[in-house]
């Protein structure tokens, strides 16, 4: 893997090993918080931390960042696991809970508090964040900062047994109300909440801030190197200062990296704008194949091969920035080129007679499965097919290739066909073509070689299996920068979604159920929707033919 061998994250690994740091191995974590579905970004960090510490020989965590009871929930920490292991990546048996740690994290904040390094405050919310100044002014000390570590001690303890309500107290790291760094301007590292957490229960009612909880929770288990977004940098300096004044070594205690998220056109990356369009019903859940989700991709048709090509592509950096949509779509089209079966499907029909092809007669024509791996399959042919609607043309211009009348196709893997004739109901639609084919011009036959300038693809009518098959367009649509509107919603593509429910698909593909990818010739890649019963089939169009991607 390119990609981790020369990211500076690794070279800062190295940098620490050459120092004589973490000389016991490198350990490294991936974080999630059960908020919510896994997506694309997720999928950034999971490869980086995961391929870190396998390139490392080292170890890679996977930790429930769960200190927040109120958004958490049990169907995100499984479908989280299950995203993991589809990806590709694993953490054996290192799965862990932040809430586990809440004794821990309970006796350091007395520790910290004995130190005369935390106070229990009184102020609000708004007197806090009033007091903490701005980026160009100072903050201005608390009334309460300068309390007793006795009276610290004793309010901390009756916060945790429950003597005050929500917001009437929390307590702060008390370091520097002038510095010109924000958190470090006593930043809040305990708060009041009775609320039910989905694996504590009742058991706490004050929760621990991230600020707090995240560096210990990766000084607890061992981490060496804490990998995360660059919205976290000005922590950073809070995140030292917390295991310095909790006595962790130097030398083994984790150190906190940040690396650009991830940002995708046409996209959004992020579970609380997620949760939005799963709650109010602008798409049909967290797996709609139209969502970034890690499930919503999976079901879309995209691989873990292709999910984890894209993130060794896009790098690893320290400044944000927008990656196209296409480059996604580029790593599954390549995947699915190299790997899934070639078919033929339908999926606008208009029905085509072979006038001069006897009507109880049924041949079976082989076709290669995918060029690349050989193998074949065999494809029924007969007096009446399907071929797609705009492959025809009454009126067609010279440079129309396909079927005309009066002009010749080739059927691909069968017969060169003419069409003689053109069949339209009382509005005059065309709804039928009346063709005969030449019989020698199959491969093997006199006329095979014959130089005709369109092939096209067909099904045969009476075999054919229906197939309902859902073709997605961008959920969201950016300007031409790539960039959302702030009021996203606003941005939603009415037509991110046709449904096409009377397409024939070739037999071959009776019995498959979801999952099984294919190339259906001339229209693009697809895969087996979920929706999938033994009666009926559904198809995803993961992505189209031809690649917009340019390299
Ligand atoms: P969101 O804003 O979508 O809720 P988050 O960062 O709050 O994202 P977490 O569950 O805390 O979500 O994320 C777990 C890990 O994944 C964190 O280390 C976070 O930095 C990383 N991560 C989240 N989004 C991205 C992204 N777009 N690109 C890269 N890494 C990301
Ligand atoms: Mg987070
Ligand atoms: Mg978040």
């Amino acid at each position: 893997n390119t990609t981790i061998a020369t990211n500076f994250v690794q070279n800062a690994i190295e940098e620490d090993q050459k120092n004589g740091k973490y000389t016991e191995g490198i350990h490294t974590r991936f974080p999630p918080e059960p908020n919510g579905y896994l997506h694309i970004g997720h999928a950034k960090s999971i490869c980086l931390n995961f391929g870190l510490a396998e390139y490392n020989h080292g170890l890679c965590n996977l930790r429930f960042d769960d200190t927040n009871p109120t958004k958490e929930d049990t169907e995100y920490v499984d479908s989280i696991q299950e995203d993991i292991r589809w990806l590709g990546f694993s953490w054996q048996n290192r799965m862990y809970y932040a809430s586990d740690y809440f004794d821990k994290l309970y006796d350091y904040a007395v520790e910290l508090i004995k130190k005369g390094l935390a106070y229990v405050d009184d102020l609000t919310a708004e007197e806090i964040k009033e007091y903490r100044g701005t980026l160009t002014e100072p903050g201005k000390e608390s009334p309460y900062r300068n309390r007793s570590v006795e009276e610290n001690l004793d309010l901390f303890a009756r916060m945790k047994a429950g003597e005050f309500a929500d917001g009437e107290k929390v307590l702060r790291a008390k370091i520097d109300m002038a510095s010109p760094n924000m958190v470090m301007r006593d930043t809040v590292i305990y708060r009041i909440a009775h609320a039910h957490h989905h694996r504590t229960g009742d058991k706490w009612c004050i929760y621990p801030m991230y600020d707090f909880a995240h560096p210990l929770s990766d000084a607890i288990e061992g981490i060496t190197h804490s990998v995360c977004t660059l919205e976290f940098e000005e922590h950073r300096p809070f995140y030292d200062w917390l295991l310095e004044n909790l006595g962790f070594d130097v030398n083994t205690r984790p150190r906190q990296i940040e690396f650009a998220r991830l940002n995708l056109t046409n996209t959004v990356t992020s579970k609380r704008k997620l949760r939005q369009l799963v709650e109010e019903g602008h798409v049909r859940g967290w797996d709609d194949p139209r969502m970034p989700t890690i499930s919503g991709l999976r079901r879309r048709g995209f691989t873990p091969a292709a999910l984890r090509k894209f993130c060794e592509e896009i790098g690893v950096a320290k400044g944000n920035s927008l990656v196209d949509v296409a480059m996604l779509e580029s790593c599954v089209r390549s995947d699915l080129n190299e790997n899934a079966d070639r078919i033929m499907a339908v999926l606008r029909p208009l029905k085509v007679i072979i006038t001069n092809y006897p009507e109880d007669k049924e041949e079976w024509l082989l076709g290669d499965n995918n060029p690349m791996h050989g193998g074949h399959r065999f494809i029924p042919f007969s007096r009446e097919l399907y071929i797609e609607q705009e492959d025809f043309m009454e009126e067609a211009p010279k440079k129309f290739f396909r079927l005309k009348p009066g002009g010749e196709v080739r059927l691909k893997h069968a017969y060169i066909i003419k069409c003689d004739e053109v069949i339209k109901d009382e509005a005059g639609n065309v709804v039928e073509l009346h063709c005969t084919a030449d019989l020698e011009s199959k491969t093997g036959g006199a006329t095979a070689s014959r130089k005709i300038k369109g092939t096209i693809h067909w099904v045969a009518a009476k075999t054919a299996v229906p197939a309902e098959v859902r073709l997605y367009d961008y959920l969201l649509e950016t300007d031409e920068n790539g960039n959302l509107p702030a009021d996203f919603i606003g941005a939603l593509n009415k037509n991110s979604l046709e449904v096409i429910d009377n397409a024939w698909v070739e037999p071959s593909v009776k019995l498959q159920a979801a999952g099984k990818h294919y190339q259906f010739l001339r229209t693009g890649y697809f895969v087996i929707d979920t929706d999938t019963t033994p009666d009926k089939l559904v198809f995803n169009r993961v992505v189209g033919l031809r690649d917009s991607w340019a390299k």
